[in-house]
């Protein structure tokens, strides 16, 4: 399960965000999974340009989504390194996260209370940044404690990282190599972590003056972030007001909202968090969405699904996250880009043409790939 950290001083308006954008998923997948009863996760579909029109081509009964999952850990606060609170605990559920997205506040609202009684955005996310950073620096010391106990090739990764983060540097920071950074995986260091930072601003800005906002966020709040690291890390503006109400209203109340605003009512929703939070996340991970279904015969595959990938990964291993006796099975993998074969208009088509290609175990799958695989 690909799971993100959600995280975020209270009140920024991080339940309204992602609760919004749930509710957008489950309007937009007919099938949507609801795979979890944690209240403190929240499935959200990944956004797809693909998948329905696939499931229609391959007269699928349901089309399933590949979805992230959201978890919040509103527990984090100042002193959450130190166990204060239930500190530690929501740091380990952190540490099960890919990635991280901090939720910052920079709308002004005299009715929402601030926990520190003023909006700080720069502030705010500093104060959690070296949350995580003491609390990588805690857990990296705890382990070199061990002593010989601890491999050798992972030790010499985690003085390093102890170097760098007694100097403040967060661990992505440090160009550790891909095999380095394998040698301390278990870790889970916060700080190796990417962040993408949002930024919950004011209805009218996020609406209305787009581009000026995101140039004030720039020069006001991320350049003067010691923290942020444009390598690994990406930032955007949200607004958790306009989300809810997308949610919430009916298509009448929805078009009043916008007109006593200004807005035309067919703005471009694409530009809406539900389709850019989900897309930054497959950014920063590079992820990548593949599909099954389509290709197989009727009776035996009723569903077409998107799967996301968050590595390489070849044909037989698709074939084994399917199932162990498709891997054991394997003969061969029907491969073709789904905007292709969505040009075709029927799976039979594509073949017709010889624009279906055959692939062996070894072939990597690519970003948009549809993938059928034929077993015995
Ligand atoms: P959380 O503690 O971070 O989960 O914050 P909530 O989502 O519960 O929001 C806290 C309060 O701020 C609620 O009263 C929300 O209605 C309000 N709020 C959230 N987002 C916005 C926003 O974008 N604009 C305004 N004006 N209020 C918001």
């Amino acid at each position: 399960k690909l799971k993100i950290g959600t995280l975020g001083l209270p009140n920024v308006g991080k339940s309204t965000l992602f609760n919004a954008m749930a509710q957008q998923s489950i309007a937009q997948a007919a099938n949507f999974p609801f795979c979890t009863i944690d209240p403190n996760v929240t499935p959200i579909a990944m956004p797809d340009l693909y998948l329905e029109e696939l499931g229609k081509l391959g007269k699928s009964i349901k089309t399933v989504p590949a979805t992230i999952e959201w978890v919040d850990v509103a527990g984090l606060a100042k002193g959450a390194h130190r166990g204060e609170g239930l500190g530690n605990r929501f740091l380990g559920t952190l540490r099960e996260c890919r990635a991280l997205c901090h939720l910052t506040r920079a709308f002004e609202d005299e009715s929402v209370v601030h926990v520190d009684g003023k909006v700080d955005p720069v502030g705010d996310i500093e104060a959690i940044a070296l949350e995580l950073l003491l609390a990588d620096q805690a857990h990296v010391e705890r382990r070199l404690e061990r002593g010989d106990k601890v491999p050798e090739e992972e030790r010499t990764v985690l003085e390093q990282v102890a170097s760098g983060l007694a100097l403040g540097k967060p661990a992505r920071s440090l160009q550790l190599t891909k095999e380095e950074q394998l040698h301390i995986r278990g870790m889970g260091l916060l700080t190796l972590k990417p962040v993408i930072h949002a930024f919950n601003v004011d209805e009218c800005d996020y609406l209305l003056d787009r581009e000026a906002t995101l140039e004030r966020i720039q020069s006001e709040i991320v350049s003067k972030l010691e923290f942020f690291d444009p390598t690994t890390d990406v930032w955007t503006i949200v607004s958790a007001k306009v989300e809810s109400e997308m949610v919430s209203k009916s298509p009448e109340e929805l078009a009043v909202y916008l007109e006593s605003l200004g807005v035309e009512e067919d703005f471009d929703r694409k530009l809406l968090s539900y389709h850019q939070l989900p897309q930054l996340v497959a950014h920063v991970l590079g992820l990548k969405l593949i599909y099954t279904g389509p290709g197989v015969p009727p009776e035996r595959s009723q569903t077409t699904k998107a799967h996301l990938l968050s590595g390489p990964l070849t044909a037989e291993g698709l074939a084994g996250r399917i199932h162990g006796e498709i891997e054991s099975g394997f003969i061969k993998a029907e491969v073709i880009s789904a905007a292709n074969l969505l040009e075709h208009g029927t799976y039979n088509a594509a073949k017709d043409t010889g624009s279906i290609r055959m692939e062996g175990r070894e072939y990597q799958l690519e970003n948009n790939d549809v993938v059928c695989i034929k077993w015995k």
